[in-house]
């Protein structure tokens, strides 16, 4: 399956900055990446069109941070797949561990995402992932495995193929703490059992991301395991020589 690499520029970047990100990565990254790695970002809202309008005739993939499930209506402040459609979205990240802790989104609430995405024909990216303090309880398959269960519930073997998870650790996100390639290599082994039981074969075919300080210097160590399928990536994805060296870094290694 072809990687994908994914930044996730959270709640950075105005719409000048971003369409300059954007624009320099298109300058930086070699045409022979993309035939072999899907390269996407994730801008705030208010900048998914106006990248969208750089990116929509190059191989760069538009991804949103969140949406709501309902088609339209009064929920001020929301924004709907169809929304994300009409700027070009095609991945929408979905339960990232900053929702879920900072805006309390629930199991239930990415579970009703995941499936009106599938159902519109946007590929959610389901993030999931344990705290420091479950992973020294030794709680971290429990966890995640809960996360992804709980997401999926529901889900049509048909649309599976178009599901991407990201294992991120909380611990990981933000703090320059990476997970060992093997630490992650287990979890991702894991979650793709789970896909196993849920979608059978299938589940070869879903992409498995991992995020958590993700760096040019550590990329290759992961993205060397079996059941790594591409990248997350927060921080470094916010300068274009960072993230433009982590796919290059990647392409050398798959
Ligand atoms: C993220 O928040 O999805 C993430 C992986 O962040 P960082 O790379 O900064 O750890």
């Amino acid at each position: 399956m072809k990687p994908l690499i994914c930044g996730n520029w959270k709640m950075h970047k105005d719409v000048y900055e971003a369409t300059s990100l954007v624009k320099g990565l298109l300058v930086e990254l070699p045409s022979e990446v993309y035939r072999r790695i899907e390269v996407a970002v994730a801008p705030s809202y208010v900048c998914l069109y106006p990248v969208h309008l750089i990116v929509e005739d190059t191989p760069i993939f538009l991804a949103a941070q969140n949406v709501y499930y309902e088609k339209e209506g009064a929920y001020t402040g929301e924004v709907s797949i169809g929304m994300l459609k009409s700027v070009g979205c095609s991945y929408c990240i979905v339960g990232h561990s900053e929702r879920r802790k900072l805006f309390g989104e629930t199991d239930t609430a990415v579970n009703l995402k995941i499936k009106a995405l599938l159902d519109g024909g946007i590929a959610p990216i389901l993030c999931v992932g344990e705290t420091l303090e479950e992973r020294e309880a030794g709680k971290t398959l429990d966890v995640v495995g809960h996360q992804v269960f709980e997401a999926l519930k529901g889900v049509k073997i048909s649309s599976a193929k178009d599901i991407v998870v990201a294992y991120e650790p909380v611990w990981a996100i933000g703090t320059g703490r990476v997970a060992h390639p093997e630490q992650a290599q287990e979890v991702h082994a894991f979650i793709r059992n789970i896909l196993k039981d849920l979608f059978g074969d299938l589940a070869n075919d879903i992409k498995i991301l991992y995020g958590g300080s993700v760096k040019p210097d550590n990329i290759k160590g992961l993205m060397r395991e079996r059941d790594i399928n591409g990248a997350l990536v927060g921080g470094a994805s916010l300068k274009v020589r960072d993230f433009s060296e982590i796919v290059i870094n990647a392409l050398e290694v798959i």
